[in-house]
C-alpha cells in the first residue's frame, strides 16, 4: 500500500490514462478524486474503485480557474485536507496544418492543456507546502520534447507544461515536493482511437494501415498501455520516488531518445 491515506487528484480521471493511473493509486491505498467535465465518466470510475478506496467524483474544467478552486474546495470539505498527489492528465489533442489552426483551436490546447496544468498545480501546493510533502505529476507526450506535422498547438501546449514542470521542480526541491513529467508515445486510449479516424479520414488509408502507421512510430512497433503510464506514476507519486524531480521522462518505447 504505498499510497496509504494519501490524498491523490487525478483529473481527466473518468477514462483512458486517467482512469488506470486512478485505479492503480486506489489500489496502492490512496483516496483518489477524479476531475473531469463528463460527470458520467468520472462517477463510473468513482463506481469501479467501489470498496477498495474512497473516490470523489467531480465535474471540474481545468480550463476554468473558478471551476478548479471549486474542485478543490469540494475535496477540502470531503477530506478535510488538500491533495498530497496532484496528476495534471487531463488534455485534448486535435490537429491541423498551420493554415487551419484557428485561434479557437490555438486558445483551447494553451487553456486545456497548459492553463489546466498550471490552475491546479497553483491550487494544490500550499496544502503541500504544510505538509512538507507532495507529488505533481504531469501528463506531457513526446510532444512536449518533439515536434510534428500538424500538431503545433498541442505540441506547444505540451512543451510549456514541460518548462511549467521543470520550474516548479526547482522552486519546490527544498519542500519536500517533486513535480515530474511522464511524456508517452501513443497511448492505447480514445485519443489513440481519434487518432487513427483522422488519418483514416485524411488520408484514405483503412483504419488498419493507419494503426500500423501509428505503430510504426516507436521503435517497439505497438501503443503503450494505460497500465504501463499507471505503473510509472505509482513510481513517481511514492515515497520510492523522492529523488526524482524536473524530469521529463519518456514511456514510448524509445521513439525519443532525449
Ligand atoms: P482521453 O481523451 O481518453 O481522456 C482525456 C481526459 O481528459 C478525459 O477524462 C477528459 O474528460 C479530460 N479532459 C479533457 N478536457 C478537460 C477539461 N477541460 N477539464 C477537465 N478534464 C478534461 O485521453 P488520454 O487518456 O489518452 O490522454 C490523457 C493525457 O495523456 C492527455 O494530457 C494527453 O495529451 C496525454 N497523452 C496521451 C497520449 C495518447 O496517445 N493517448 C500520448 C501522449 C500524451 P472530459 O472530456 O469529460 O472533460
Amino acid at each position: 500500500m504505498k499510497l496509504e491515506n494519501r490524498i491523490a487528484i487525478i483529473t481527466g480521471g473518468g477514462r483512458g490514462i486517467g482512469r488506470a493511473i486512478a485505479l492503480e493509486f486506489a489500489r496502492h491505498g490512496a483516496r483518489v478524486v477524479l476531475a473531469a467535465r463528463t460527470a458520467q465518466d468520472v462517477e463510473k470510475t468513482a463506481a469501479q474503485i467501489g470498496n477498495e478506496g474512497t473516490a470523489l467524483p467531480v465535474v471540474c474544467d481545468v480550463s476554468d480557474v473558478a471551476s478548479v478552486q471549486l474542485m478543490f474546495a469540494r475535496v477540502l470539505v470531503k477530506f478535510g485536507g488538500g491533495a498530497d498527489i496532484l496528476v495534471n492528465n487531463a488534455g485534448i489533442a486535435e490537429s491541423a496544418p498551420l493554415a487551419k489552426t484557428d485561434d479557437d483551436l490555438w486558445q483551447r490546447h494553451l487553456a486545456i492543456n497548459l492553463s489546466g496544468t498550471f490552475y491546479c498545480t497553483r491550487a494544490a501546493v500550499p496544502a503541500m507546502l504544510e505538509r512538507g510533502w507532495g507529488r505533481v505529476i504531469n501528463v506531457a507526450s513526446i510532444a512536449g520534447k518533439t515536434g510534428a506535422p500538424y500538431i503545433a498547438a498541442y505540441a506547444a501546449s505540451k512543451h510549456g507544461v514541460l518548462g511549467l514542470t521543470r520550474s516548479i521542480a526547482l522552486e519546490l526541491a527544498a519542500k519536500g515536493i517533486t513535480v515530474n513529467a511522464i511524456c508517452p508515445g501513443y497511448v492505447d486510449t480514445d485519443m489513440a482511437a481519434r487518432g487513427v479516424e483522422n488519418v483514416t479520414a485524411k488520408t484514405g488509408r483503412s483504419a488498419e494501415q493507419a494503426l500500423e502507421a501509428i505503430k510504426k512510430t516507436s521503435p517497439q512497433n505497438r501503443l503503450i498501455t494505460v497500465e504501463e503510464v499507471a505503473a510509472l506514476a505509482l513510481l513517481l507519486a511514492s515515497e520510492e520516488g523522492r529523488g526524482i524531480n524536473g524530469q521529463a521522462i519518456n514511456i514510448d518505447g524509445g521513439a525519443v531518445l532525449f
